[in-house]
């Protein structure tokens, strides 16, 4: 009998492994506790057709999500649009995409317009060679953009994800995100949504034999040099020679027994949670892919419109806007109901685009998560937890694991492959010592 591995988490991180483990012949069986498998990536139903909760885009540097995507028969799927962004200040919504639009910028004053042009140019240049894991993002950005750029533009812009702790994240992360993104405008959406990218990774792990379990919550999980013990919430437990988690480390350590929790890293990291609206339209906002609100009198910071990158037939002939705003999970906000979330942010999305009237806004929904963002102290490089837990056959799997890459689905499916890779190490190890039979790699 050959290793048996469980894989706690249903996300893209849980399915990439779970879809490798396979590939490579293991005896795999994924938990999911939610009725959906794709995490982050879930979806509802409107009009009779999926829809992602929260707005998702595949960049054309996203090399590891690509060559998943074509592992499973989907990379000629992914639908690939120039996209643009905007900018709104003040209430004002501009176009932010090139030379021209910077030079109009009149929020900033005519040298910082400058200044912010070169210095933008040259940023991952200048941060070649620097210790930026060590260096605030505020010290960084200040130093080279001036107190007005960094008050009035940048600071609003970027810190959306951490809130008033963007300025102490380490510049590194920034600097990667700048990389991930190069000032390309061109984005990807998968045809069949990401919807066909989770139903296809289900596909192949049950095709190799592998189990899917949905509705599945770990309620346990226990080790032992040899083994890990994982209990489902209907108390059904599964001995398993390797586990990989996939879930938050607040939450692992909610579910390990005594023993593993002492075992996991110490590093508590505090995590941004999201709040985020979604509204189907019945005419388009400004074509902008996304703007960063500033200074509006919103809740929300952030306008993401769908439409211009994925079309409006998906959605029953309406326009998709997303707006969202990133928070602790134990905010004021993240604890509103939705319906008084939703009826307050019609009102300021309707506020911010004059052409938009109440009678152009088809559906609203709500929909929040907990675990976004872990938000990375100074030097994280030399504190990011390792993915094996010492003496223990367990790995982890988790977002607090992929920096300095930013959190996204092609960060998970790397993670998800290196993990993959120590994992069969191991098992091949413990087949050779036990004795057992490798398995062939075929089981597809
Ligand atoms: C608003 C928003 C916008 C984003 N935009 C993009 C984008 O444009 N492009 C991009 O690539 N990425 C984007 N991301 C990031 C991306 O969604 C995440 O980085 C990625 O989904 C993380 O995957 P994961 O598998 O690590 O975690 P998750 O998706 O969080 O999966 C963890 C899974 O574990 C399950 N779980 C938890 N506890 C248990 C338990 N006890 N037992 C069993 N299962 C459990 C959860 O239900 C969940 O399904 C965005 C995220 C958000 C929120």
């Amino acid at each position: 009998m050959s290793s048996r591995v469980v894989v706690i988490g249903g996300g893209i991180c849980g399915l990439a492994t779970a879809h490798r483990l396979v590939r490579a012949g293991l005896p795999v069986t994924l938990l999911e506790a939610s009725d959906q498998l794709g995490g982050l990536g879930t979806f509802f139903s409107s009009q009779d057709r999926w829809v992602e909760r929260f707005y998702h885009c595949v960049m054309p540097s996203d090399d590891a999500l690509l060559a998943l995507l074509d592992e499973v028969g989907l990379t000629d799927g992914v639908g690939w649009r120039p996209t643009r962004m905007g900018m709104v200040v003040d209430g004002v919504h501009r176009s932010f995409n090139s030379a021209l639009d910077l030079l109009r910028f009149t929020p900033l004053s005519l040298a910082d317009r400058i200044r912010f042009g070169v210095i933008s140019l040259l940023l991952r240049r200048l941060g070649k060679g620097k210790d930026l894991d060590r260096m605030r993002t505020e010290d960084w950005l200040r130093g080279l953009y001036g107190d007005k750029v960094w008050s009035t533009l940048l600071a609003p812009m970027f810190g959306a994800k951490f809130g008033s702790a963007f300025g102490d994240v380490p510049a590194l992360y920034l600097w990667q995100r700048l990389g991930r993104e190069s000032n390309d405008s061109v984005r990807g959406y998968p045809a069949g949504g990401y919807k066909s990218v989770i139903d296809a990774l289900r596909a192949s792990i049950e095709a190799g034999g592998g189990e899917v379990r949905t509705s599945a919550p770990v309620s346990r999980v226990e080790t032992a040099p040899d083994r890990v013990l994982v209990t489902l919430a209907d108390g059904d437990t599964i001995e398993a020679d390797h586990a990989v988690s996939t879930v938050p480390l607040p939450a692992l350590r909610g579910i390990a027994d005594e023993d593993l929790a002492r075992r996991l890293p110490e590093v508590r990291l505090p995590y941004q949670g999201v709040v985020n609206t979604l509204f189907f339209l019945r005419k388009p906002l400004s074509g902008h892919y996304w703007a960063p609100v500033l200074r509006s009198g919103t809740d929300f910071d952030g306008v993401i419109e769908m439409t211009p990158l994925t079309g409006t037939e998906r959605y029953g002939d309406r326009h998709l806007v997303y707006v969202m705003r990133y928070t602790d999970r134990e905010s004021a906000l993240y604890r509103e109901d939705d319906a008084s979330i939703a009826e307050r942010w019609t009102e300021q999305l309707l506020s911010l685009h004059e052409g938009l009237a109440p009678e152009d806004v088809d559906e609203v929904r709500v929909f929040k998560a907990p675990f976004v963002e872990p938000v990375y102290p100074l030097g994280y490089l030399s504190q990011r937890p390792a993915v094996e837990v010492p003496g223990t056959r367990l790995m982890l799997a988790t977002t607090a694991h992929v920096y300095p890459n930013v959190t996204s689905w092609n960060s998970s499916v790397e993670l998800a492959n290196s993990v993959t890779d120590l994992l069969l190490r191991d098992a091949r190890r413990s087949s050779t010592q036990e004795n057992t039979a490798w398995p062939a790699e075929s089981a597809r």
